[in-house]
């Protein structure tokens, strides 16, 4: 008999999962969402200007690839509505549970499976719990002190109040990562004044995009092979030029140069210049991939302030040197809380162990999918499995056929958890690939917990993860 799984979240992951097992013939599954609709990042992030810095044809399911993206890098809105067709065509939706969520997991050894609670006190047995819940799904805002003080609108970007308009309105953007480096080009060419709140520096190379001609989309059409090919390259490309810089490598001095470049070319004030200049070695903080965020910063009526935040004020925002800049929006696009993996579920093991009390030091997984003590519990795009240069989609698909290659080993031996020997190795062998990492090097970002640790990136190629992926090893489980 087909083990029933539960599949906590209706992202790139969790629907990646449900389609397998549809495709597999296997349909006692049932796919828990929080919220009312599938999509997860690309449902919630909806601000002016979203858009995937990954190409189209690259950042798609490989079983699932379309001809007809509209531009070579593809908008929230299309790859929103890509998840959505997805779901419909492989027959998702009677296995959807929308505004369901999943708040404990609690494995009963006495009968070998888990039983799965959800926000409405309901409970429910599995065999099988997967996690699909991702690394950037739950907003991080600042605590700046006099925050509900504050007398304007306030939202975060992956929060964005579409019924606000900021027509004229002062603006205050917090933050200057992807997200607001995609959101300030928007929201400066409305804005009456832009204030744009900028902590550290981060290195910028352009985005090549642009619109598809009907003529590229028919030959993507009438000729499949151009399509593979074109995905092919773009992977090759990414994993040969960008993963170098990565790990110090010959490509470093290439993007370096790109990136200074494009600098000079799009900002000419010198002042301005020197502030947007990181100080730290490329990569160790994830590069920003946009071709409108400087040339916003030149725009008149759009400052950049590097002072940092003191205080939250009523009418606006009060920086170190006590100057008050005036505000009646803030948008915090501050980031998200990355290190707490599967927070706020409460998931306990075999022997009442808590995850979130084995992950205190910082979570950890075999692989990136399965922890010790936790039998039948796999995670999609777990710790340490985020890419700093590549398709994240990559990742998901390995992490999905290892899955599947589990479940008939799970079905004829027992519930299978990964032995602490196989994990300690794994560990040794991820810190080793680790130390070759810029990621290492004293820069703070949202791959690293409070204690420095590297919890969120894969320290490889994507083709090696692949690899490694390939089909589940049943000498580092035990069973039954
Ligand atoms: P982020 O990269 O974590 O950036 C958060 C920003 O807020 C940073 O500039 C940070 O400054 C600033 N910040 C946070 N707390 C602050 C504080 N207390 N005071 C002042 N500044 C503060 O978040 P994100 O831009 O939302 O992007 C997160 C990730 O989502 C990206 O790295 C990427 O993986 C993904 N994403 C991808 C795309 C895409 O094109 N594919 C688009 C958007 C997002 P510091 O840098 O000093 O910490």
């Amino acid at each position: 008999m087909a083990p029933t799984v539960a599949i906590i979240g209706a992202g790139f992951g969790g629907l990646c999962m449900g389609i397998q097992l549809q495709r597999a013939g296997i349909s006692t599954y049932t796919i828990f969402e929080k919220a009312g609709r599938v999509g997860g990042t690309w449902r919630d992030n909806t601000y002016p200007g979203a858009a995937c810095d990954v190409p189209s044809h690259l950042y798609s399911y490989s079983f699932e690839q379309r001809h007809d993206w509209t531009r070579r890098y593809p908008r929230q809105r299309e790859i929103l509505a890509y998840l959505e067709h997805c779901a419909r065509k492989y027959g998702l939706r009677p296995h959807l549970r929308l505004n369901t969520e999943v708040t404990a997991a609690v494995f009963d050894a006495s009968v070998n499976r888990w039983r799965v609670t959800t926000a409405d006190g309901q409970e429910e047995p599995f065999d099988v719990v997967v996690s699909g819940v991702g690394q950037l799904n739950r907003p991080r805002l600042p605590d700046f002190p006099g925050m509900s003080s504050y007398e304007g609108t306030a939202f975060h970007s992956a929060r964005w109040d579409h019924d606000h308009d900021l027509t004229g309105r002062r603006v205050a953007v917090i933050g200057n990562g992807s997200s607001a480096a995609q959101i300030i080009p928007r929201v400066a060419r409305v804005a009456g004044h832009l204030d744009v709140y900028q902590r550290t520096p981060n290195w910028v190379i352009p985005k090549a995009d642009g619109a598809y001609s009907p003529r590229e989309r028919l030959a993507f059409q009438r000729v499949p092979l151009l399509l593979a090919a074109d995905r092919e390259r773009i992977f090759r490309f990414i994993e040969g030029l960008v993963f170098p810089v990565l790990v110090g490598g010959w490509s470093r001095r290439l993007i370096v140069k790109r990136a200074t470049d494009h600098l000079r070319q799009q900002v000419e004030d010198p002042a301005l210049r020197a502030k947007l200049t990181p100080t730290y070695p490329i990569g160790c903080r994830r590069i920003v991939i946009d071709s409108d965020f400087y040339p916003a910063l030149t725009q008149p009526n759009v400052d950049l302030v590097t002072e940092p935040i003191a205080r939250v004020v009523p009418h606006g925002i009060e920086t170190a040197g006590g100057t008050v800049r005036e505000a009646d929006t803030i948008v915090y696009a501050t980031g998200f809380q990355t290190t707490d993996f599967l927070a706020p579920i409460e998931i306990t093991g075999r022997e009442g162990r808590r995850l979130h009390d084995v992950w205190k030091g910082g979570a950890e997984a075999y692989l990136g999918v399965a922890v010790p003590y936790f039998p039948n519990l796999f995670l999609l795009y777990g710790p340490n499995t985020n890419l700093g240069h590549n398709s994240i989609v990559l990742m998901i698909e390995s992490q999905v056929r290892y899955i599947m290659g589990c479940l008939p080993l799970l079905s004829a031996r027992g519930p299978m958890e990964v032995r602490p020997a196989a994990m300690d190795a794994w560990r040794r062998a991820l810190d080793q690939a680790m130390a070759r990492t810029v990621w290492e090097a004293s820069c703070h970002s949202w791959y690293k917990n409070a204690a420095g640790r590297v919890t969120n990136n894969w320290p490889g190629p994507a083709t090696v993860y692949r690899r490694i992926t390939r089909a589940p090893r049943p000498g580092a489980y035990t069973f039954g």
